[in-house]
């Protein structure tokens, strides 16, 4: 397969042929770190073909493994990668970033006060009107009507506590609880790096 940078400006207008009818868009590749662990669990770190294809041809990774699927183009010819290895280890912050979502994925997509997974929203531990701050360790998620029940009143006033107290989380928690979650779609390529059913917590 040649890597020149022609091949490469070609990259965009492939001809993906296929004895199956999937379309290349259904075959995203799984990246790794150098370290062969997913970039990311939740969401999980995946490519489109065009940007694995890329990646494949700027040296940037390795392929680690394929889909049964070719792509074609003038000067040439691979198969679509399913599991793409990053050549370089990138180093992950270790503290992942504030968001709605993190907190949501710290705390299992699930009301802190009574478990429920319906109608998600943010609780303040100690209400903001009290000084409470929007921080990680003041901030829940809660479904509407514990929070609603909750209104402004601190845990102690309110008799409601948290199933966990609010905590800082590391990217590894996240990680931990992402692979809760997994998505609806797996190829079998990727299972020996993803390990969805391990047992986290007894
Ligand atoms: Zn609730």
């Amino acid at each position: 397969m040649a890597l020149g940078g022609d091949a490469l400006r070609e990259v965009a207008d492939v001809t993906v042929h296929s004895q199956t009818r999937v379309s290349p868009e259904a075959c995203p590749a799984l990246v790794l770190n150098a370290d062969f662990r997913p970039l990311s669990y939740y969401p999980l770190s995946l490519w489109a073909w065009q940007d694995s294809i890329k990646a494949v041809f700027l040296d940037r990774v390795n392929i680690v493994s394929n889909y049964d699927k070719t792509v074609r183009s003038p000067s040439f010819e691979m198969r679509l990668p399913s599991v793409v290895s990053l050549r370089r280890y990138v180093r992950p912050s270790r503290h992942p970033a504030f968001t709605r979502f993190n907190v949501f994925l710290r705390d299992r997509f699930s009301c802190q006060y009574c478990g429920s997974r319906e109608d998600l929203t943010f609780d303040h531990l100690v209400p903001r009107s009290k000084g409470g701050t929007t921080t990680w360790k003041n901030v829940v998620a809660a479904c509407s009507s514990c929070n609603l029940r909750k209104g402004d009143l601190r845990p102690g006033e309110a008799r409601m506590w948290p199933a966990r107290m609010p905590y800082q989380p590391t990217v590894n928690d996240l990680h931990q609880n992402g692979r809760r979650f997994p998505p609806n779609y797996l190829h079998e390529s990727w299972m020996d790096y993803l390990y969805w059913d391990s047992v986290l917590e007894p």
